[in-house]
């Protein structure tokens, strides 16, 4: 395989470091059986990420194995391999872990749990875009200028000269897509453009994957989302708006937790927002608050501050606590941020 001459200083992966991203490649063609990891909860970055890079490791010979906490949300039946992703890691050992869009391992969830002897001590290999990312591997690829891990990826193997078949393109476009809202989220650059058209030269179409990730709803959805607008609550003077995802709300609408994606995003869209949080219930667990901040509030930040992380505009964490003491100490902690 031959390596790019250095680039010049406007290329689109002008901004990765050359050697880190040889040192993440050389890790991988040293490996035999590599395991893929997408972060619990996953969202279409993680994915996206994780089967595309499998798909393109595997054109090397590679035997990859893609795994994950929780099984992929429905909405991406259409990525290519979703059907692959495994839950557990199994008994087979693995030569090298790839660790996709997460910097800490504990994101990794009950997969995390469950493999601690091994992931503790695996090889591993660190591709994320998250500003609170410490990193987790031996190599380290934590590129907070790309908008979605999959874009940090496609601009490595356009670095390395590396082919991309179809599938992978579309599994890599999926984050892309997704982790931008379709090129609508300020974090969307001409460089994440041009990761993009390099994906498309490869075959995979954006309409394809904006339709059913942004257009078509199941009835369920909608129902959820209706119970959860109608919650809606504001202070401060509407610069602070919050809603409830509850475990009755999913019953009455026969609706999966995992449909509240894209709902923080609404939320912070009402007019006059600056932080918006999302507060979600879970039968078997503490909840999950959502948050999304436009300029200057740095969700990142209040994330951390709970315990959680993310980016400047949108960030999680896991409350540990009830629903009613999660909206007592964090609503009065955001009414403190925009006083
Ligand atoms: P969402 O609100 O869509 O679940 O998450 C928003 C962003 O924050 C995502 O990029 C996600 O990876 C990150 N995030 C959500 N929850 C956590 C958390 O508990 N810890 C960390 N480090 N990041 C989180
Ligand atoms: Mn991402």
């Amino acid at each position: 395989m031959m390596l790019q001459p250095a680039g010049r200083s406007d290329a689109p992966t002008a901004g990765l470091d050359g050697e880190q991203v040889r040192a993440a490649w050389a890790l991988m063609m040293n490996a035999g059986r590599i395991a893929l990891l997408a972060h619990e909860h996953p969202d279409g970055d993680a994915l996206g990420s994780a089967l595309g890079l499998a798909q393109v490791l595997r054109d090397f010979g590679k035997t990859c194995v893609v795994a994950c906490a929780d099984p992929p949300p429905a909405l991406y039946a259409f990525v290519p391999g979703i059907n692959e992703v495994q839950t557990d890691l199994g008994a087979e050992a693995v030569d090298l872990v790839v660790a996709l869009d997460a910097g800490d391992l504990s994101r990794y969830g009950a997969l995390y749990e469950r493999h601690r002897a091994l992931l503790d001590h695996a090889r591993t290999v660190n591709i994320d875009h998250h500003v609170t990312s410490r990193g987790c591997g031996e190599v380290n690829i934590i590129d907070v200028a790309s908008a979605a891990t999959a874009e940090i990826i496609t601009l490595m193997l356009m670095q390395l000269d590396v082919a991309i078949s179809r599938d992978a393109a579309v599994c890599l476009l999926t984050g892309i897509v997704t982790d931008t809202r379709a090129f609508e989220f300020s974090a969307t650059t001409p460089r994440t453009l041009e990761a993009a058209a390099h994906l498309m030269r490869a075959g995979a179409v954006p309409a394809e994957i904006v339709k059913p990730v942004y257009r078509i709803n199941s009835l369920a959805k909608v129902r959820l989302w209706g119970h959860v607008l109608e919650s809606v609550e504001s202070a401060v003077d509407g610069r602070l708006v919050w809603s409830c995802l509850t475990e009755e709300m999913l019953q009455q609408s026969g609706a999966t937790a995992d449909l509240d994606d894209g709902l923080p995003s609404y939320l912070i869209d009402i007019a006059g927002a600056q932080i918006a949080a999302l507060f979600k219930e879970h039968a078997d667990g503490y909840p999950r608050v959502s948050l999304r901040t436009v300029h200057p509030y740095d969700a990142a930040a209040i994330a951390a501050h709970f315990g959680g992380g993310g980016h400047v505009r949108a960030a999680g964490f896991t409350f540990q606590g009830t629903l009613a003491d999660a909206l007592r100490v964090v609503l009065a902690y955001l009414e403190q941020q925009l006083l």
